[in-house]
């Protein structure tokens, strides 16, 4: 934890509640008030009926795998012991698509629509990032 070298989350006013959640382990997601769509990444209007009439809901974190690519080149320094790790867009129960990283798995058994649920990876004193592995 003391030594992590990757990009940290940038966050601003609409993410903050997201990344707060995710330090006691929570997946928050902004749930209009008024066409019940959540949504993500956060902002402050619905994208689909542009109420600004938010609640935040906690995620189950479960999900599915929608897409996924395995890299095998560290585009950062911080990633060159990774490789090769998985990036993917995973689509949880409550319809958020969340791109993250599979862990728990080697990369070739990850499979499109596989069932994964959350798992936290605490990188600094400030952030915790959610990444997903395959449901046993
Ligand atoms: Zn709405």
């Amino acid at each position: 934890m003391v030594d992590y070298n990757k990009p940290l989350p940038n966050v601003n006013q609409d993410s903050k509640e997201f990344w707060t959640g995710c330090k006691v382990h929570e997946l928050r997601f902004q749930k209009c008030k008024d066409c019940g769509h959540i949504r993500w990444p956060a902002s402050m209007i619905c994208p689909l009926c542009y109420s600004r009439d938010t609640q935040w809901i906690v995620a189950s974190g479960k999900g599915k795998v929608y897409t996924f690519v395995v890299y095998h080149v560290a585009y950062h320094p911080g990633f060159k012991d990774d490789v090769p790790y998985v990036v993917a867009v995973v689509e949880l129960e409550e319809g958020p698509h969340l791109l993250t990283n599979i862990v728990g798995c080697k990369p070739d058994e990850v499979r499109c629509d596989m069932p994964v649920e959350v798992t936290w990876e605490d990188i600094t004193e400030e952030f915790s990032l959610p990444q997903f592995r395959p449901i046993s």
